[in-house]
């Protein structure tokens, strides 16, 4: 087996494996160091090349066909030519003070999940159950702590579709609430009438109170229940629905003007694209065929003005 396949399937890039003995029928044992030119003191942060001795250690590794898989590693302790300290080369992969390596651990976590009880797991994997137990709570505890995540300050509320139902083929709805504080979703729900919504799990995070700003579209159902589960809150309208809103109107206007007689080919007529465009970049004569074209229809000319007042608004 190549050197790198073999790092690769203990997952410890900086070890070089140099020999493999079985121990007894069960166990297997494989030999390594690490050789790095220099290693970096922990205490004053400072590059030294002083070796002071050197010590065999043994971590337990993930088993290989129901065989315990130890590594025996030589690890080198280094003397700081600053501050005079000795310390072990840490390995990447092995976290200090554990018997056995990060690949291990994460076993033991998968094993804890899917077993039935932990006592199994620590029947199977031949490790203290102190070992399981701990590493299964820390699981259980970040898990946990996902959970108790509070409303932050700002956030939007939109729906989203991301599936058809295979049955009736309309597309499902999701609700999803982004922090726009820290720039991510905050909580998606399978779920968007006012009544879900209310029985849903997004009821349940804590700190409502902290919500101050709620940008949403302008749909009926969010508006009520913003306004019922967060009641210090400030609504405002997403710019982008508003505007597309906007379009649509001036869209269905713009149809009808162009079905004056004077414009021929009203459907590739050039001057159809004209209203689109920002004012900024209409050239002279554009801008002159533009106040041509409005004169047509009161209505557009309105619509346009006021789109002229919101570009001024944004900008
Ligand atoms: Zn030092």
């Amino acid at each position: 087996m190549l050197e790198s396949q073999i790092n690769k399937l203990f997952s410890l890039p900086e070890l070089k494996f140099t020999n493999r003995r079985n121990l007894t029928n069960h166990i297997i044992q494989f030999e390594a160091y690490k050789s790095s030119e220099f290693e970096v003191c922990p205490k004053c942060a400072t590059k030294t090349t002083n070796i002071h001795d050197q010590v065999y250690v043994q971590r337990k590794d993930v088993p290989i066909r129901d065989k315990i898989v130890y590594l025996r590693i030589r690890k080198r302790r280094f003397r700081c030519q600053d501050c005079n300290s000795v310390f072990r080369e840490p390995v990447p992969g092995i976290r200090k003070g554990f018997r056995s390596t990060q690949r291990f651990i994460s076993h033991i976590r998968w094993c804890a999940s899917y077993f039935i009880d932990l006592k199994r797991v620590t029947i199977k994997l031949r490790c203290s159950s102190w070992l399981v137990y701990k590493v299964f709570y820390e699981q259980l505890s970040l898990e946990a702590k996902k959970m108790n995540y509070e409303w932050p300050k700002t956030i939007g509320v939109d729906e989203y579709s991301f599936v058809r139902n295979t049955k009736t083929y309309y597309k499902e709805f999701a609700t999803v609430f982004v922090d726009f504080n820290n720039n991510k979703v905050h909580e998606v729900t399978l779920e968007r009438s006012f009544d879900n919504l209310m029985s849903s799990k997004s009821v349940d995070i804590k700190c409502r109170e902290n919500v101050k700003n709620v940008v949403i579209d302008m749909s009926s159902t969010y508006k009520e229940f913003v306004n019922s589960h967060f009641p210090n809150t400030k609504i405002t309208s997403d710019k982008f629905h508003v505007i597309k809103l906007f379009n649509h109107v001036l869209n269905k206007i713009h149809i009808e003007t162009m079905k004056h007689p004077v414009f021929l080919k009203p459907r590739t007529n050039p001057m159809r694209r004209l209203y689109l465009t920002r004012d900024d970049r209409l050239s002279f004569l554009k801008d002159q065929l533009l106040n041509t074209l409005i004169v047509f229809s009161q209505s557009l000319k309105r619509f346009i003005n006021l789109k002229r007042g919101c570009f001024q608004f944004t900008i």
